[in-house]
Order: structure tokens, then sequence, then C-alpha cells
């Protein structure tokens, strides 16, 4: 499946800003973003339930563009999943091969066999009020299955699920997509479903895909700083490239100078501002002064069961450090003087201006004093 230079406006909002992604068969893509990022009107594109201003979309050499929606021959598993009330389970999942015109007896084989995909058997008779929001889920999951489609696309399609319910429905998609051997595109605006399900992970921001790859590329390598503040608790911190020599990037942090990492198309200058990302858990801290660590004071020391988050201030800037609680290393004081290090390759730095509004709640909530910090 392929996307190509596909746009779309809603009057003067750039819904999907000029995307191109390919997605390759058989393969588990998840578009992640905030809300707002233009994940939905993506996917409804790539349905036909959007028409796009520009681009197009491919499956295999097959230009479906132009192509209505039932021709496309893709499954849509929706948000809201909209069972038809008055029709029983079965009926729900034959519905769209019926108004195809399949037989009554070829129709009765894919709703049957479309059921036990999803593990329904039993509940054929039952309409959608008598069922739990996990089996209402998995209603709509067969529907979507019932053709046989090679591609299956979802919006978000667990939101309304407990958490228990969602991950058990998880496993099943998942299941799914390796028993058949499809392609399926998930949307979602949860960082660890994406991470989790995935096999590559596309993040948007503003209708754009800031980075496309492989969950732990995104995590460990991340292209924009928008992508190290999305994914996971990151510090970020301000920083000046002081040497560009080498292949060697040096950035100042404290009264010290640290090896960082730019993205690939960046070519920083002496000089220049920076912001740098660093993962609280690829801190050690230390009770020795070495050159490569940089030393603060310890303030707040949280507790949380298997790790502990130690905050540390650095000059006028502040960095979280989470740990195993059993390391010894981590039971320090506040007001100590401790030591941080790090493997060189963990401090990521980018050039561009960072968009703290454009962070969502789910890192916000974790690194808010983090970001005042930063901006104080
Ligand atoms: P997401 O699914 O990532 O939350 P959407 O694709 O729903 O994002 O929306 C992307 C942008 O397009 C948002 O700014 C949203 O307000 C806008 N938008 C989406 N659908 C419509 C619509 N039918 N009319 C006007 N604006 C829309
Ligand atoms: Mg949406």
């Amino acid at each position: 499946m392929r996307v190509e230079g596909l746009s779309k406006y809603y009057g003067d909002v750039h819904a999907v800003d000029n995307v191109t992604l390919t997605v390759e068969p058989g393969e588990f893509v998840s578009l992640l973003g905030p809300s707002g990022s233009g994940k939905t009107t993506l996917l409804m594109a790539i349905a036909g339930f959007e028409k796009p201003d520009s681009g197009e979309v491919y499956v295999g050499d097959r230009r479906i563009t132009g192509l209505p929606t039932h021709k496309r021959n893709l499954g849509v598993v929706f948000q809201r999943y909209a069972l038809f009330p008055n029709m029983t389970v079965a009926d729900n999942i034959g519905y769209a091969l019926k108004v195809r015109g399949v037989s009554r007896s070829e129709r009765a084989k894919a709703v049957a066999e479309a059921m036990d995909l999803v593990d329904l058997t039993g509940l054929a008779h039952r309409r959608p009020a008598a069922l739990s929001g996990g089996q209402q889920q998995r209603v709509a999951l067969a529907r979507a299955l019932v053709y046989r489609p090679p591609i299956v696309l979802f919006d978000e399609p667990l939101g309304a699920l407990d958490r228990k319910l969602r991950e058990q429905v998880q496993l099943e998609i998942r299941r799914l997509h390796q028993e058949l051997g499809l392609t399926m595109i998930f949307v979602t605006h949860d960082q660890e479903e994406a991470l989790v399900m995935s096999d590559r992970v596309a993040l948007l921001r503003d209708g754009r895909i800031e980075q496309f790859g492989p969950g732990h590329e995104l995590y460990d390598a991340p292209a924009t700083e928008f992508v190290a503040g999305f994914l996971g608790r990151t510090n970020i911190l301000d920083s000046t490239v002081t040497t560009v020599a080498g292949g060697q990037t040096q950035v100042a942090l404290g009264d010290r100078r640290f090896p960082a990492l730019f993205p690939a198309d960046v070519r920083p200058e002496t000089g220049q501002k920076c912001r740098v990302a660093l993962r609280p858990e690829a801190i050690r801290l230390s009770r020795n002064d070495r050159p490569a660590s940089l030393s603060g004071q310890v303030g707040e020391v949280v507790f949380s069961g298997p790790t502990t988050t130690v905050r540390v201030r650095v000059g006028d800037q502040e960095l979280m450090v989470q740990g195993l609680s059993s390391d010894p290393a981590m039971r320090v004081r506040e007001g100590a003087t401790v030591h941080l290090e790090w493997d060189p390759a963990a401090l990521r730095a980018f050039t561009s201006p960072g968009v703290p509004g454009a962070r969502t709640a789910a890192t916000a909530n974790n690194s808010q004093s983090v970001m005042e910090g930063i901006h104080s």
C-alpha cells in the first residue's frame, strides 16, 4: 500500500500535508500522533471516505484514489463501531455481503469463519445490546474481516475499552495479523499501544509525518525534538554547540562538554544554540566525579515500586534520572551532590526550535516541571 503526496484541506486547515508513506504487504503500521494531527483524515482518505485534494493511493500497482470505498477491498474498523442494534451478531457481520448479493449459503459460511476468527462462536443470534464492549468490538472486527480483505484499517478501535480488555483485543488483533498475513494500518494516539503492536510507527504532527520507522528507532534515535518529547519521558535541555570536528560534535551542559548526536541531515555549527534530549533511564548516578560526568544536586526522590525517579538540578536546569529501586546508586538524599553519566549515543541534539505546545498530555504530565525548569 502506498500513499503519494497526499493532501487534504478543511477550509484553511491543512489536515494532511503532502504525506508519502509506503506500507509493505503483511506489515503492521501505526499512525500515531496527538489529537488533530491528521490520523483519521489520512486513514479515511486511504479508505475512500474522504476525497484528498491532491495525491494518490495505490494498492500494489493498482491506483485506487478515485474508487468508491466498497471497490477498494479494504476492511475498516471505526472508532465508534456502530453496529446495527436491531440485527443479530451474524446479520451485522454478514450485512455487507448481503448488500453485495452474496448467496445465503456462502454468506453463512463466511460469517461463521469470521466469527470463529475473532472468537465469537455461539453468539450468532445475540443482539449487540446483549454483548460486552469487548464482544461488540469483536463483531466490528469480524465485520471488517468477513470479505477477507488483504488490508485492514483501524481508527482507534480500542479507545472505548477499559485497560484489561484493550490489552486482550490488542493481542487478538496481533494474532489475526500474524495468522492471516494481513496488512494492517492502525490509528492510535496511545504511544504504548503503537509501540506494542507495530512493525513500524509513523508519528504525525500537524498533518505531516515527523518520523517513520520501527518503534525502537523513534524512541532511541528521534529525528526531531518533537519525536523525542512525544515518546516516553525525556529530559529536554537548552544547550550550545561547542565543537564540530572530525565527525564528533560536542555540546555544553553545566560547565562541561559532551559528545552529542544530531540527526543525520543536520549540520550543526560551533556556537549555535541547540536542544538536547536525554532519557531518564539512560542516566546513571555516580558518587565519582569523572571528566565525562555532569554534576548536580539531588532534588525530589520519587519511589514508584520497581523504579525510582530522582530529580537532579544542574545549574538552572533540572533532569530526571530513572533507575531500578534496587540499585544502591539510586539511594540518594535530597541536597546531596551526584554525578550523572550516560553512554555518548544517548545524548541526542536538535537545532530546530522546540514546540512545547505540541507536547501531548501523555508526556506533559511527566515532564512538566522539567519543561518549566528549562523555560524559567
Ligand atoms: P486526528 O485523527 O489525528 O485527531 P483528524 O484527522 O481528525 O485528526 O483532524 C485533523 C485536522 O483536521 C484537525 O485540525 C481537525 O480539526 C480537522 N478536521 C478533521 N475533520 C474535519 C472536518 N470534517 N471539517 C473540518 N475540519 C476537520
Ligand atoms: Mg482521529
